[in-house]
Order: structure tokens, then sequence, then C-alpha cells
């Protein structure tokens, strides 16, 4: 059976009667980590999400897969070899998803770094996450660096250092990863909020009770280790829990702009730094280029954080300071996005010097939460967690997921084939188009073309609509707008356009009334509102 609405009401139907050997709360990339390395390591194991899958910070990040040069700064070598080491794991593991990308590290006079240190800094970067030869950084001219990506700044503009990272898609990367594992027997449902812990008569976490917002229906869900992974929420577990300690969450807010390529047209990522040495992404992708982050101290509503007026206009002042011929306004900011970085605080340190690995917590009553971290590391930190478990349940299991592909695995050169698809189907087989679509599904891509030719469908976000349904679990139309598809993102137009045709495919999917649809429909209206106007 395909993984959808249908599933989830079985497995919620079914769950009295099972016991998990491993319960998870917390549908982000984290999560879903646990739950493929769980799975594949032959355990029982389930996944609760509150919201969507990857609706928290898994959907929010800059989407690099990258070993973290930033670390290199403050003298974290163990994270840069471990991310480095991860980064070449999750690109043989799904090259669909993460794809390699050149980045450019302009050298200014004045700069945090000069020519010398950049050098060695990169060289290292590349020696500690084991870079291939022919990928390894290239010290580049002043001429030659204004050659390869014109729009910079050329005033104080020294030489650049050219090195190799890789983009992804952070909410695609968090569903792949959970369909991995529910192909290897892991359960995993979405708007599923755990309320409470239960405990045995020895004090031990044998059970947490779910409401499935849906319907507002409590579930009990039994279970031998339990597992918070709930990123910036994990605090609020651990209180429920009664297990907090001297060492608690830190949220800072990360917020990225998204602008029109044609007013950015970059040719490469670029990682400069800004006044007061905070370092920025530029990063082109299909249609548009995103710039950010900036890293605030955060203590508002965790559900999706606002982007102020003021965090774009020091986005757009640092990238108008790099790039001055773009000349990007206000009105030029198509959509945005914000996440909060769930860092472990430290007294007296600012948010930009707290460390970014993650944190194993273990409660005496038998909870561990896993905080902090990154993206790259999803895989890494699994490994640890489930290390824990397996001891735990006194199972002798190693770790596989080194070698485990990702659902829709498929390489570069599958691009070629679905341009070919799509000129079949007498679709526009523009290149960022298939680029798109292999970036985002992968081998799965015919499977949509197919149901084009089928369905007889007019346009391909149709099919798209049709499979996130019948086999992503797609509940609402901000899961597909958002996080299957990226659209409000990096084609906000395109969901102005197609809000209300996919709207109706939803029900008549799931036979939503018209008070129902309005509902939907104008929530993708507000978050249209919300990505794209600031105060
Ligand atoms: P989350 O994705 O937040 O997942 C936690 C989930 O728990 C949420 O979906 C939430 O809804 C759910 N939850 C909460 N309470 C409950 C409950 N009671 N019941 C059930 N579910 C619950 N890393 C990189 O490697 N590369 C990058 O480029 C990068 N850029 C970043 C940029 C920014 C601005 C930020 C903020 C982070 C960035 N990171 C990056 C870090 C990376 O995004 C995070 O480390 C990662 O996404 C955290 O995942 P998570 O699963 O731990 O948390």
């Amino acid at each position: 059976m395909g993984w959808n609405f249908k599933k989830r009401q079985e497995e919620l139907a079914s769950l009295s009667d099972k016991e998990y050997d491993l319960v998870i709360i917390g549908g982000g990339i984290t999560g879903a980590g646990i739950l493929l390395d769980a799975s594949a390591r032959g355990l029982k194991a389930i996944v609760v999400e509150k919201e969507d899958f990857a609706s928290g910070t898994s959907s929010r990040s800059t989407k690099l897969i990258h070993g973290g040069l930033r670390y290199l700064k403050n003298l974290e070598f163990g994270i840069v070899r471990e991310t480095g080491q991860e980064r070449a794991i999750a690109y043989n593991n799904a090259p669909h998803l993460v794809v390699p990308e050149k980045m450019v590290l302009p050298i200014q006079q004045g700069g945090t770094y000069g020519k010398f240190m950049t050098s060695i800094a990169l060289r290292a970067y590349d020696w500690l996450a084991g870079v291939e030869k022919s990928e390894r950084r290239k010290m580049l001219s002043k001429e030659k660096t204004l050659e390869i990506e014109p729009l910079l700044k050329p005033d104080k503009l020294k030489g650049s250092g050219f090195y190799s990272e890789y983009r992804t898609d952070d909410a695609r990367l968090t569903l792949e990863v959970i369909k991995t594992a529910y192909h290897r027997g892991g359960v995993a449902l979405n708007y599923c909020k755990a309320e409470e812990l239960q405990y045995d008569k020895s004090g031990q976490a044998n059970a947490v009770v779910c409401k499935d917002l849906l319907n507002n229906e409590k579930h009990v869900i039994n279970g031998k280790v339990f597992v918070n992974a709930c990123g910036p929420w994990s605090d609020e577990i651990r209180t429920l829990d009664k297990s907090m300690n001297n060492k608690r969450l830190h949220l800072t807010k990360g917020v990225h702009i998204v602008i029109d390529r044609k007013k950015l047209p970059l040719k490469h990522s670029v990682y400069f730094d800004v006044a007061g040495g905070r370092m920025i992404f530029a990063i082109p992708r299909g249609g548009v280029t995103y710039v950010g982050t900036t890293d605030t101290d955060y203590s508002e509503r965790k559900e999706n954080p606002n982007v102020s007026l003021e965090d774009v206009n020091y986005l757009l002042d640092a990238a108008n300071n790099m790039f001055p011929k773009a000349n990007i306004e206000l009105t030029d900011v198509e959509s945005s996005w914000a996440g909060l970085r769930p860092l472990i605080h430290e007294d007296g340190k600012s948010p930009s010097e707290l460390s970014r690995k993650d944190e194993i917590f273990l409660s005496p009553k038998g909870l561990i939460t896993i905080a902090g971290g990154k993206l790259t590391g999803y895989r890494v930190m699994a490994k640890k967690v489930l290390d824990i478990v397996c001891k735990r349940l006194d199972v002798d299991a190693k770790c596989t997921t080194d070698n485990i592909r990702i659902n829709g695995y498929a390489e570069a050169s599958m691009i070629k084939e679905i341009q070919k698809g799509l000129e079949e189907i007498n679709l526009d087989s523009h290149e960022f188009k298939a680029a798109r679509i292999l970036h985002t599904y992968g081998s799965q891509a015919f499977c949509i073309c197919k149901s084009i030719k089928e369905n007889n469908y007019q346009t391909f976000i149709e099919a798209e609509a049709r499979f996130c349904l019948d086999s992503e679990m797609t509940i609402t139309l901000l899961d597909f707008f958002v996080r299957r598809t990226g659209y409000m993102y990096f084609n906000i137009n395109t969901v102005v356009k197609n809000v209300d045709k996919i709207g109706q495919v939803f029900a008549n999917h799931y036979n939503w009334s018209a008070e129902k649809l309005e509902m939907e429909i104008n929530s993708i209206h507000e978050e249209v509102k919300n990505r794209s106007q600031f105060n």
C-alpha cells in the first residue's frame, strides 16, 4: 500500500494492540534518521509528529549539506571532520537530493580572512572532509573571481577561494528518509501530538499519549524506549518528563529571503562576510537566488516564526553591499522563511558563539533527548541514539545506514531521461524544470510522468498533487505547497496561480466540504502573505 492517509488511519486504529521497541517524538530530520536506523536494525519503531513532517526547523534551514566551514573558525576540527564524512555519505546514498554546489568565498580587503588564511582554512576543510583531489579548493585571482562571478563588488576584492559543497531540499530529504524507513517497517504519523508520558511502577517511561490533531482523538502508544527529537520543542518534552537539568535550549532565529534570479543572477553560490564577522550565503536555485541567514535570539512562538522587516533589510543591505550592481529592493523579495536553531545554552556566550554540536540528555526515567546538531549530521546523530537504544534493549544490531540508498535514489545522468519523459507528454522540458523534478522526486519522477499520460492531466502540478496524495502522506494544502514541492519558497507565483485548481484535487480526494476547502485555500493565501509581506 502507498504511504498515505489511508495507511495513517490503519496504523492509528491498530496502535492499542502493539508495543513498539522505540517510540520517537518529533518528525524532523533527526526523528526521521532515528526511525530509519531503528528500522534498518530490525526494531519495531514509530515516529509521531505534531504537525507535518519537517514542518519545524527541517524545512527552514539554508538547505546545504556542508562540512561547516564556520566550525573551523572556532577550531572545532572534530565536527568539521564528522560532518565532512557525513556529507560524502549523504551524497553517495541520495544523489537526487544532495547536489554538488560550487561555492565562491570572496577575499576582501579588511574582511575576516586574508588570502593566506583562506587558502589554509579551505585546504584544511577539504582535508578533514576527505574531499577528492579534483574537487579540492582552488584559490582564484581577482580577475578570475570576477570572471566567474561578475556581480561581486570589485572595489576591495583581492581574489577568492572556490570550493565544493552540496545543496539539498531539507523537507524532501526528511520525507524520503521516512519513506525509506517505511519500506523497512517503520511507522510515521503526522498531525499526532505527544501530550503526556506514562510510567510503569518503577518510574520508567512505558507509553506516550498522543492526540490526533485531525479529529482530537487520543491514542496511547506503548513502547520500551522513548526518544525526544523535538528540536526547538525538546525542552517542552523534557518538562513533561520533569527531567530538565542545568542545560537548556537557546533558540536563535535564522531568516532567508528569496529574490528572482534575473534580479540577482549569480552563477555560483557565494559565502561572504558582513560587518560584525557574520557569514551570509547567496545561493542560486532554479529561477531564484536566496540569501541568508540572520542569527538573533528568539523567544516568541516556535511554530512558523515570522520574518520581520528588520530581518529583510539586514539581508538586503548585506546582498547589496556585496553585489551593488544588482540593486535589490524590498519589492524584489518574492518569498522568505525563518527557522529556529535549537542551540544548547551557555552562560555569557552570544548566539553565533554557541556550538552547533548535537547533545544527548538521558533522563532517569528512560527518556533519551537529542538536540542541536545539523541536517548534515542526521545519520550519525541517529547512530549515536540507536547505539544507546540497542544497549537498553539488549539487541546486538549494528548501524548500516551508511550503505542504505534513500528512497527515490537517482543519479544526475537521469536528467536526460526526465527531459525525454516531459517531451513525450508534450510538457515544456526547460532545463530548470527537469532539474527541479529530478532533485525533488528522484526516480519517482517517472511515476509522475506516467500518471500525466494515464489521467490526461494538462499540467505537471496536478500529477504532482496526485502523487503526493497517494504516496507522500500529504494531508493539507500547506503540506503540498510548502514541504512536498517547495513552491511556496522557490516559485510562489505557481502557488498563487494553482491554489484553486489543486485545492479542488484535494477536495475531491478527501471529500472536503465547501467550508473546509475555503479554509484550506485561505491558509495558503495567508501563508503567501506571511512569506512575501513584511512589517
Ligand atoms: P525539527 O526539524 O524542528 O523537528 C522537530 C519536530 O518535532 C518538529 O517538526 C515539531 O513539530 C515536532 N514536535 C514538537 N513537539 C512535538 C510533540 N509534542 N509531539 C510530536 N511532535 C512534536 N543544517 C545543515 O546541515 N545545513 C544547513 O544549511 C543548515 N542551515 C540552517 C539554517 C537555519 C536558519 C537553521 C535554523 C538551522 C540550520 N541547520 C542546517 C540546522 C538544521 O536545520 C537542524 O539541525 C535540523 O533541521 C534540526 O532537525 P530536528 O529534527 O532536530 O528539529
